[in-house]
């Protein structure tokens, strides 16, 4: 892993070159307004996070709520031109959790079942709070992977959009790592269209990771959550 700002830096100035030439190719119709790079901070120790901002990274994104909190804490002492912007949640989030994490994070892109929608919502609701999130969908299919089904979905939506104290952003999904990403992204972008066909209310699509962000913007990604390739040493994605 490299994390001084030259680095990065570079690689970030290589993920966007990508960005601009699918958004570019992608359908006008289907173009996110603008796409939004998630750092996937959850390889590296605080320590190593400090340059990332100066490397001109201005989201985290950290999948276990412990290290995550931690990181947060040690960043309230850093001067603010070291902090992001905004923290996310993107990994798997125990209800145990719940309280920990409500009111932390910008967006949580990973309510992947009903009951942690409504544990979400019940925290928020009772701090005063309204939590951003996305709901996360299983496009693949794939036993390992969260995610409501896209017809578990669709059933639960006019449940989902009355909880309270929660804004439902727009959906996360993660392709399966052998298998046609690009036919996987458009599958969560079509199911956002018919939740939400004037898409007033879930205008974020949270896909595509170091090894298929391309097609995830090709079919309207709105935020890429990337790792690997902004830190490891290697070249190329
Ligand atoms: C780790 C992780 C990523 C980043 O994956 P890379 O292949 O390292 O870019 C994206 N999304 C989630 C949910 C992750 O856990």
């Amino acid at each position: 892993m490299r994390t001084d700002a030259e680095h990065v830096a570079a690689r970030l100035a290589a993920i966007q070159a990508r960005i601009g030439a699918a958004r570019l190719e992608a359908e006008p119709s289907v173009r996110a307004d603008r796409v939004r790079v998630v750092a996937v901070t959850k390889y590296l120790e605080t320590e190593q996070m400090l340059e990332l901002r100066a490397a001109g990274l201005e989201l985290f994104g950290e999948n276990r709520a412990q290290a995550a909190l931690a990181k947060l804490e040690a960043f309230a002492t850093q001067p603010p031109e070291r902090q992001p912007l905004e923290w996310h949640f993107i990994g798997t989030l125990q209800g145990n959790k719940v309280r920990q994490v409500v009111g932390r994070f910008q967006l949580i892109h990973s309510v992947d079942r009903l009951e942690l929608a409504e544990e979400l919502s019940r925290e928020a609701g009772n701090r005063g709070l309204v939590q951003p999130v996305l709901l996360q969908v299983n496009v693949s299919g794939e036993a390992s992977k969260h995610g409501f089904t896209e017809d578990g979905l669709t059933e639960l939506w006019p449940r989902l959009r009355r909880l309270e104290g929660l804004r439902l952003d727009g959906l996360m999904g993660m392709a399966a790592a052998e298998g046609d990403a690009g036919a996987e992204f458009r599958r969560l972008r079509q199911l956002r269209d018919r939740l939400d066909p004037e898409r007033g209310q879930l205008r974020e699509l949270s896909m595509g990771m170091s090894g298929d962000f391309g097609e995830a913007v090709h079919e309207g990604a709105s935020l890429v959550r990337i790792g690997t390739y902004l830190f490891s040493e290697e070249a190329g994605t």
